[in-house]
């Protein structure tokens, strides 16, 4: 049972840091913050919870980049091309990928993509720290003036004059007040995934067969293998020579904004990927020495809370290619949003809607500056999966290459706000459009 006394904390705690803009998360929403505030002149410091750079794309093994571009132009462009070419001239795509700027789409080896971050923050010069968790957010009237952190020398506060929120989580916006939503009207969410990494794959003899591995669920179900049926399967990733990374089975109810449900997402996730291993030594040809060589230290999460910011990008917007005045940049990934539930009828509207809710080449949705900004808040700023949309955006700007997006667009931002006393709603959005394209972006329809 859980208990419900409430208790009165307070302790002096050291101000252990001040800088200009702090970056809260260090996925790829907060490695581009970090950078792009960093170039932009700020003084800058970067907390992430775990013990590397990356959030899912590493901490999670989730085993490959999704779409940087459209088709035609590269989207991410700026800090996204630049950790798309150093991995790739690093080693660390997968073998069957091509260096095509137009796509972009990457396997990931996680542990070259480590390097790449930690290289990136050091080479510009960005402090960080890892193994630090933001725990609260000290605010007066919309301006947080110093968030507490919990690490190996216990806890201490930081104060700046700009805080980004990049936890993916949404954590320090929501905590310093900010209106968030989470999952539809019944608060379903998308399920989580315990990303894995399988060593003894033999890829030719995958090639070869031809088989789809989906077509062999009815069968396993059949047979028992699964203690769920789910019928939704993104599969495995050929990220190395023998090497695959595994998105199979879904945590299904999992709240990533609460420790026991990641707890029993987690410890269910390790008994799950043994389920899979099953089924493809079983039914599918190439996979019958297949090791378990690691699954994801952090839970893979999809969707959490959604922070309400001053404008909320919905459905409508994808739909009509959106443009908007002050446009950070664009993204173009088809609206994924995994079911809530393992039924038949919930995959058949997730194929729908995925099938349906995606663009031709050259088509992208503007993102606004205003979705970055969260209600009520005056020195915060939000980026990664966690911006202000509806559900149907979030499942398409969540991926990796549009975090890199909105990361680069509030580090510049953030920067600019130091000559406004912090005020992140003060900063005029032309300046930024020129800033955001000094730094790389693509930005088609810049004013001026
Ligand atoms: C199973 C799965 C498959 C996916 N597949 C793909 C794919 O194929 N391609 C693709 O591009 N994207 C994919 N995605 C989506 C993508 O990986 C994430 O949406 C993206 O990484 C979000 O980036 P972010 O920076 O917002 O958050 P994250 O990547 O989650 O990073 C947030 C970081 O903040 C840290 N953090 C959180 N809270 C705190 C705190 N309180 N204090 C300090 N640090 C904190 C975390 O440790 C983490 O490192 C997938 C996601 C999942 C879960």
């Amino acid at each position: 049972m859980m208990n419900t006394q409430k208790l009165q904390f307070s302790r002096q705690l050291p101000i252990k840091r001040r800088c200009e803009v702090l970056v809260a998360g260090g996925g790829p929403a907060g490695v581009a913050a970090a950078l792009a505030a960093k170039r932009s002149g700020a003084d800058v410091y970067l907390i992430e919870g775990a013990s590397c750079l990356g959030g899912m794309g590493t901490l999670g093994l989730v085993p490959c980049f999704m779409q940087f571009g459209d088709g035609v132009n590269f989207l991410a462009d700026g800090i996204g091309r630049e950790v798309h070419d150093r991995l790739w001239h690093a080693g660390g795509a997968g073998p069957d990928d091509r260096l095509d700027e137009r796509y972009g789409h990457l396997a990931i080896q996680a542990e070259v993509l480590k390097v790449v971050y930690d290289d990136l923050l050091i080479e510009a010069d960005v402090p960080f720290s890892l193994m630090t968790q933001l725990v609260a957010v000290e605010q007066q009237a919309g301006q947080v003036s110093t968030v507490i952190c919990a690490a190996k020398s216990g806890m201490y506060a930081i104060q700046a004059d700009v805080y980004i929120d990049c936890t993916g989580d949404g954590d320090l916006s929501a905590w310093a007040g900010a209106p968030f939503e989470k999952g539809d009207e019944q608060g379903n969410m998308m399920p989580g995934t315990l990303c894995s990494l399988w060593a003894d794959v033999d890829w030719q003899a995958v090639r070869k067969s031809g088989e789809l591995d989906d077509d062999f669920l009815p069968a396993a179900f059949e047979a028992g293998i699964f203690s769920v049926q789910d019928r939704h399967l993104p599969g495995m990733f050929r990220v190395g020579e023998h090497l695959a990374g595994g998105n199979v089975g879904h945590a299904f109810g999992v709240d990533a904004t609460d420790e026991d449900s990641l707890t029993r997402a987690l410890v269910q996730g390790r008994k799950t990927v043994r389920e899979y291993e099953a089924f493809y030594k079983r039914f599918l040809t190439g996979y019958g020495q297949m090791q378990l060589a690691a699954t994801g230290s952090l839970m893979g999460i999809r969707e959490s809370r959604r922070i309400m910011g001053d404008y909320v990008l919905d459905l409508y917007d994808f739909k009509n290619r959106a443009v908007f005045d002050d446009e950070i940049g664009r993204y173009c990934y088809p609206v994924d949003i995994h079911a809530a539930q393992p039924s038949d009828e919930s995959f058949a509207n997730f194929m729908r809607e995925f099938t349906e809710l995606r663009y031709q080449p050259g088509e992208s949705y503007g993102i606004p500056y205003r979705s970055l900004l969260p209600r009520g808040l005056r020195n915060v700023l939000v980026a990664g999966r966690c911006v202000s949309s509806d559900r149907y955006i979030q499942g398409s700007l969540r991926v990796m290459p549009g975090c890199y997006v909105t990361g680069q667009a509030v580090g510049a931002a953030a920067a600019l706000s130091l000559a406004h006393a912090g005020e992140v709603r003060a900063i005029s959005t032309a300046a930024l459009q020129s800033r955001l394209l000094e730094l790389g972006a693509y930005l088609p329809n810049a004013r001026g």
